[in-house]
């Protein structure tokens, strides 16, 4: 499987698991809303049954009869109320349809029972085929014979002579039995509504949820796959760097070997050649093992104050010879005050010797090169100045990377490896540090390193 296969697959899995998971957590709180709306509408429902009854318990106790036919009195209180075993009016008057209060009539209707749960009365709108008998259960749900879904509140009514009259035996604690019911066609149209909204609005999500787990893990994957490609590459630019010096080596192994008796003397000048390019490979792998262990921060070893003054000083002594052989004239400039930084001291080195070397290197004969500290705002820096071949604005950018170099040819003739800068990045980037670049093509280069400063 190749790689881009690899990473679209991975891709794949991420976006569908983030859908799962996505798609599970949507739909866990679609089911909790739907529970919790539906149970908070039936809630209010019941409460509003529960108060109507109240209401009407309230009004209708000090009026019910103790003894005797309660039926002419209930007729003067409910007269739109039906009673049972007479014929009824299904049709009320306008004056009767505002008498017992409740406030919805094709909503609820009502049902009086005596204590012994023999039907009394009944509103004219009661669900058909209702059973004349009672039913003492507080809440009931069932389906009338017109298939509509009817709620049922029954309560205990009591009588207000029953309380005066308690010092006689009472033999039946209450008058009798209020129903309160209603249709719940409100009620199932408005779940069925809800319900609808689910059904309709779940999908469209899960779609958005699936286009955007994609396109968020497209986003994921690709600094993965950018440091991946660049591992390859930076893989292949390291193979060919080792080949170059290791096939000339065994030419020259080889060369040796090959040589007749007589041409013996010229052995130690190939030895020599053997020699150089034996170090330059050295020299790649140190850096490169160098630049990995500062990338995988293998050595944590703990930050120590660290003069500046002194780094710069050192650095520009030790490169002076340098500097001499090639005829360029290296000065520092530091301040009378100790710079510190935090960091660590070796690595500090490496980088402004880098910086340094970079410099005399590209610098022709006759040239300068200036290492300067200097102080701004809590922060040292370090300007390493030459008046070399400089660097186009194109390349400026890319010269941190690992192997590259502006001129190969005369890059690599020099000795370098293409790493001295990836190197100084590396080193900078653990220490917090900026490393910048102002060059101009024939002019001269300013590298610039920026480190915060210690003791105030
Ligand atoms: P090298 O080992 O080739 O010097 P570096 O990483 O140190 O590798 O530098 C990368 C490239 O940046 C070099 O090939 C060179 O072309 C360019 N460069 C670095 N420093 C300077 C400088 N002071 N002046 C001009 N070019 C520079």
């Amino acid at each position: 499987m190749n790689s881009h296969q690899l990473f679209r697959r991975s891709r794949t899995r991420l976006a569908l698991w983030y859908a799962l998971v996505m798609g599970a957590i949507l739909s866990l709180s679609g089911l909790g809303m739907y529970r919790s709306l539906v149970q908070s509408n039936w809630t209010a429902m019941e409460r509003e049954m529960e108060s109507i009854a109240g209401t009407l318990h309230d009004s209708l106790e000090p009026m019910l009869p103790t003894s005797g036919d309660p039926t002419t009195v209930l007729q003067q209180i409910f007269p739109e109320l039906c009673l049972a075993g007479q014929p009824c009016n299904t049709n009320p008057t306008l004056i009767q349809r505002h008498t017992t209060g409740i406030s919805d009539r094709s909503i609820y209707y009502i049902r009086l029972f005596d204590h012994q749960g023999t039907l009394l009365a009944f509103s004219p709108n009661q669900p058909p085929s209702l059973l004349k008998t009672l039913n003492r259960s507080p809440w009931q749900t069932f389906h009338a014979a017109n298939g509509i879904r009817y709620h049922q509140f029954t309560t205990i009514l009591h009588s207000a002579h029953a309380h005066h009259q308690a010092n006689e035996p009472s033999t039946h604690p209450s008058w009798g039995y209020l129903q309160i019911g209603r249709t719940l066609k409100t009620f199932d149209a408005e779940t069925k509504r809800i319900q609808w909204i689910l059904v309709i609005g779940f999908p469209i999500a899960l779609l958005l949820v699936g286009f955007s787990s994609w396109w968020l893990s497209g986003l994921a994957m690709q600094p993965i796959y950018q440091s991946y490609q660049q591992q390859q590459q930076f893989t292949a630019n390291a193979a060919h760097e080792l080949r170059s010096p290791l096939a000339s080596l065994l030419a020259t192994v080889e060369a040796i070997l090959r040589l007749p008796p007589s041409n013996q003397h010229s052995i130690p000048v190939m030895l020599q050649t053997v020699e150089r390019q034996g170090r330059r490979l050295s020299h790649l792998i140190a850096d490169l093992l160098f630049l990995t262990s500062l990338e995988q921060n293998s050595s944590p070893k703990p930050f120590q104050p660290c003069c500046l003054n002194d780094l710069i000083s050192d650095l520009t002594e030790e490169f002076l010879e340098l500097a001499t052989i090639a005829d360029i004239h290296l000065t520092h400039q530091i301040p009378n005050h100790d710079v510190y930084v935090l960091g660590n001291e070796s690595q500090l080195y490496r980088l402004v010797s880098n910086l340094i070397a970079n410099a005399i290197q590209y610098t022709p004969n006759g040239g300068q090169v200036v290492v300067s500290l200097t102080t701004r705002d809590r922060m040292a820096l370090i300007t390493v100045k030459d008046t070399g071949i400089g660097i186009a604005a194109v390349e400026q950018t890319r010269i941190f990377d690992r192997f590259y170099r502006v001129d190969s040819d005369r890059s690599r003739k020099t000795g370098g490896t293409g790493l001295g800068l990836a190197i100084a990045q590396a080193i900078a980037i653990k220490h917090q540090a900026r490393i910048k670049v102002e060059s101009q093509v024939d002019q001269g280069s300013i590298f610039t390193v920026e480190l915060a400063t210690v003791f105030g």
